[in-house]
């Protein structure tokens, strides 16, 4: 069989038997979808042998790249040794004891315990339901609002989308489910106006504020926020922003809720957001580079004073998954942490690669396209508009889609979000891969640019 015929065989099995997620079907089947075959360092390749940087880590998950023979034989060992048994009913297992263990030696201060799940949603799920039972386990059942953002990611199950301020998952089958709120996002490019970026900071973390009194204060649970948003489009804050927030929550007795899904385990530079953000969370969810994204698996961190309520007068926590804390995830997960930490990538990225792709990516802001060039840690962002000083977009609302097939018929994946364009590259790609990558946006812009102009 050709590799063509072999390409086309897949697309056709592909469209007649799975349903891939957050997909328009109708537009995929007329083209059929990208059929990756295997991954080494920070590239992928496809069925047809095309060489591609892996901009995106695969979806902000595969921190140490692709091809980690360790994480293989951690594995494979676990597997032969105990390849499944649970947490429930009074069980234990070697592998989630060790992996707690590890993670709260990491985690920001005063965070000491983990509840396992399988994703990042699951794990936002699970926080639904402990910050409601622990405010009615101290007799305040009625304190259960969420406070959340328009344009927030936190996940595609029902508490995960609702907790998400995505209108179109929103408009899919009734949600929010009730007593889950959202306030504006700090999205200055976008939203920000006639403001400076510092004064749009303020006025952003000021909604939570005056959501907080709307709803008022003895109703409300948990405020719950990515530190930079991702799927929303690798939103970071301005300066301002969360020093205010902490201002507000500061005010009143409210659990913070920090989505390290994509933050956490490296991406900033620090080993989660909250310590780059200077933040005290009460809770942790986690998910994605935790395992490098080798197996599904995630948590949620527990501070101490929710870790307190629950372990001392909360009486059974009717939740928990079949899969929470698998033994061949836990191992896998161990030895990624083991080699975040052998290898010190996360220093790495915060001495060395995150300066070095800021100075980099912000050299493309003198393309005629881009009107914003931002980078935290190893996330970027390119808005892409008409123009620079009104930040106008081009009509249509398409030009994201058309940089992003330049991307991938060029050999980088990097994702658009409307048009705004985005990475998050592994964790361990060099300078020299981070040119590599920067050339690669540059070509991708300047065809789009020349398809615009024609
Ligand atoms: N929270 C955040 C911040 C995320 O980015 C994601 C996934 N992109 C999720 C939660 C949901 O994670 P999962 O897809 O593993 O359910």
């Amino acid at each position: 069989m050709t590799q063509a015929s072999s390409t086309q065989n897949l697309q056709a099995d592909s469209r007649d038997h799975v349903l891939p997620p957050f997909t328009d079907y109708q537009a995929l089947n007329a083209k059929g979808a990208r059929v990756i075959t295997k991954g080494d360092g920070i590239y992928i390749w496809d069925s047809e042998g095309h060489k591609i940087l892996d901009g995106m880590a695969g979806l902000w998950c595969v921190n140490v790249g692709y091809g980690r023979q360790e994480l293989v034989d951690a594995a494979a060992k676990q597997m032969q040794e105990l390849p499944f048994y649970n947490l429930f009913f009074q069980t234990t297992h070697v592998p989630a004891i060790e992996l707690a263990k590890e993670i709260a030696s990491i985690a920001p201060e005063g965070m000491h315990k983990v509840f396992f799940t399988g994703s990042g949603s699951e794990s936002n799920d699970t926080v639904l339901r402990m910050v409601r039972h622990f405010w009615a386990c101290q007799g305040k059942p009625e304190k259960k609002w969420i406070i959340s953002r328009l344009n927030g990611y936190h996940g595609s199950t029902v508490a995960g989308a609702s907790l998400g301020g995505m209108k179109p998952m929103h408009e899919q089958g009734d949600l929010p489910i009730p007593y889950i709120d959202h306030i504006p996002q700090p999205y200055w490019f976008g939203e920000g106006g006639n403001m400076t970026p510092d004064e749009f900071g303020v006025w952003a973390a000021e909604q939570l504020d005056k959501k907080i009194q709307e709803i008022g204060a003895d109703n409300v649970a948990a405020f719950i926020a990515e530190p930079i948003q991702g799927a929303g489009g690798v939103i970071i804050p301005p300066a301002t922003y969360w020093p205010t927030i902490k201002k507000v929550l500061a005010k009143y007795d409210i659990l913070l809720v920090v989505d390290e899904v994509i933050c956490g385990f490296g991406r900033t530079g620090e080993w989660f957001g909250s310590q780059y953000f200077d933040l005290k969370p009460d809770l942790m969810p986690v998910a994605k580079g935790m395992t490098s994204g080798y197996l599904p698996m995630g948590a949620v961190l527990v501070g101490d004073r929710v870790a307190k309520v629950l372990t001392e007068q909360g009486g059974e926590f009717y939740h928990g998954f079949t899969y929470s804390g698998h033994p061949v995830a836990a191992a896998v997960a161990l030895e990624n942490l083991r080699i975040l930490k052998n290898e010190h990538i996360v220093t790495q990225v915060k001495e060395k690669t995150a300066p070095y792709l800021q100075k980099k990516w912000a050299e493309l802001a003198d393309h005629p396209l881009v009107g914003e060039a931002r980078t935290t840690g190893l996330l970027g962002a390119l808005e892409l508009v008409k123009d620079k000083q009104s930040r106008e977009r081009f009509p249509g609302g398409n030009t994201g889609m058309r940089c992003r097939e330049h991307c991938f018929n060029n050999g980088l994946v990097m994702r658009a979000v409307g048009d705004t364009m985005i990475i998050s590259p592994p964790l361990v790609i060099t300078c020299e891969q981070i040119d590599e990558l920067v050339a690669l946006a540059r070509k991708a812009l300047d065809a789009t640019w020349a398809e615009l102009k024609a």
